[in-house]
């Protein structure tokens, strides 16, 4: 028989369906046993009643183990008293694998030992949960984008030079050609799409070798570049706080189970959707800054603590905007109206989130453009492809790219950023 998915289970209520999953949970006393059934779409009971199933299934009751795979055959009920509830009155069990003794119990372990048994840690509810999260976090943006003209196009991992710098990059081999690197970020080539697409996105991973062991730190995380023609620094600023809300709202709309699991108390999430994001310059943050006690210095960037200080009382998230042009890449536009500050902006999340988005706008003109690699001391020729850019109808134009797990970190409201990406990796961390 065709399986039934926990997820679809108001839609069969009385009808005698198939569920396969695993064995989240057995309890039994006497003649009556209840199975946690996962399927992967959720959680149900199966209740097993010793006189409706035969002999075969009621001695497997006996024997199944946590996380032992089966089928159970059975009809289903709408709990009498909880909406929403849906219990498996089963008829038979079918055994598909017996599950050896599953490393992780009820009892409380340790985050090493959790981070060793990743492969297995995957299948519990919260994990379950973020893991759910992360996939809606994933469609809203894809959503979001496509709305606002945007195309996925996405971009190499292999690259022959940095976006940033040739810091934090992970060198590999690279057959004759000598050393190529990881990719920092794409951005440098979906702004060449655009002159093909006009507004596009990649959305894949990206690598730094910076050793920043922190709660919001990969050095393998998924990241969305976005980048538009035609778009301006303060319709950059717009698209991305579209793209935050529009994120927001799915969540809210799609995860009230997920965030029941994970305890997550979303009061806060209302008034990121219905009020408009707060925005100060640099400077501004800065003077705010030091008025709440910080000893940050002007041209510095802003730490964590600074980014929660900055924060602390906001119901919106921050844009921090016009950077020191010297703190920031050669490829960020000039201000027209101060030289020394770049048309750019950082989004600073709250609840903890910290940063989420890095956008700016771009240097279109080429002269510019190239007088800004050679400050930087970058290799004119590497970049030759890129300021060709500005040689053939080169356009305004503007983008940002946000952390995935970042976001997901937010939204779920964990503390680790570890816990937001199937299998991390971190400073410390490569297996499994
Ligand atoms: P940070 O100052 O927090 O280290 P960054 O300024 O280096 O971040 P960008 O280069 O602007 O970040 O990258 C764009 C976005 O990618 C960030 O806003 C953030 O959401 C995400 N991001 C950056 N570095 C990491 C990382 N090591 N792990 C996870 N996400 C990251």
């Amino acid at each position: 028989m065709k399986q039934t998915f926990i997820t679809d289970a108001a839609a069969h209520v009385d009808q005698v369906v198939t569920m396969k999953g695993w064995v989240a949970n057995i309890r039994s006393s006497g003649s009556i046993a209840f199975i946690q059934l996962r399927d992967g779409s959720g959680f149900m009971q199966a209740v097993i009643v010793k006189s409706d199933v035969d002999e075969a299934s009621w001695e497997l009751v006996n024997k199944v183990t946590q996380e032992s795979s089966v089928a159970l055959m059975g009809t289903i009920s709408a709990h009498p008293k909880k909406e929403g509830v849906f219990e498996l009155q089963v008829t038979s069990i079918e055994l598909i694998h017996i599950a050896e003794e599953y490393p992780i119990g009820n009892k409380e372990h340790g985050p090493d030992f959790l981070m060793e048994h990743r492969h297995l840690w995957l299948r519990s509810k919260k994990q379950w949960a973020i893991l759910r999260i992360r996939d809606v976090v994933e469609t809203a943006i894809n959503e979001y984008l496509h709305q606002e003209h945007f195309i996925r196009t996405d971009s190499p991992i292999f690259t022959p030079n940095a976006c940033e710098g040739t810091t934090d990059l992970f060198p590999v081999p690279y057959f004759d050609l000598g050393e190529a690197f990881l990719s920092q970020s794409g951005q440098l080539y979906i702004e060449a799409a655009i002159g093909s697409v006009g507004r596009c996105y990649d959305f894949g991973p990206v690598f730094r070798a910076e050793k920043s062991v922190t709660k919001r730190h990969l050095t393998e995380f998924w990241m969305m570049d976005a980048e538009a023609a035609f778009v301006e620094h303060d319709e950059n600023v717009g698209l991305q706080e579209g793209l935050v809300k529009h994120i927001v709202a799915s969540c809210l709309k799609n995860c009230t189970k997920e965030f029941e699991i994970l305890e997550r108390d979303v009061t806060p999430l209302q008034a990121v959707v219905d009020k408009p994001f707060t925005r100060y310059t640099y400077t501004e943050a800065i003077e705010k800054l030091h008025e709440l006690g910080s000893d940050i210095k002007f041209g510095e960037d802003l730490g964590n603590d600074d980014e929660g200080l900055l924060t602390k009382d906001s119901d919106v998230p921050v844009f921090i905007e016009k950077w020191p042009k010297n703190i920031k890449p050669f490829y960020m536009k000039i201000d027209p109206e101060d030289s020394a500050h770049v048309l750019n902006d950082d989004l600073i999340g709250i609840e903890g989130a910290g940063e989420i988005i890095g956008g700016s706008q771009r240097e279109d003109n080429f002269d510019l453009l190239l007088e800004r690699i050679r400050e930087d001391g970058l290799d004119e020729k590497e970049y030759s492809w890129y300021t060709d850019l500005r040689k053939y109808g080169s356009v305004p134009h503007s983008g940002f790219g946000i952390g995935l797990e970042r976001m997901v970190r937010w939204m779920s409201g964990v503390a680790h950023i570890r816990e937001c990406i199937p299998f991390p990796r971190t400073v410390n961390r490569l297996k499994p």
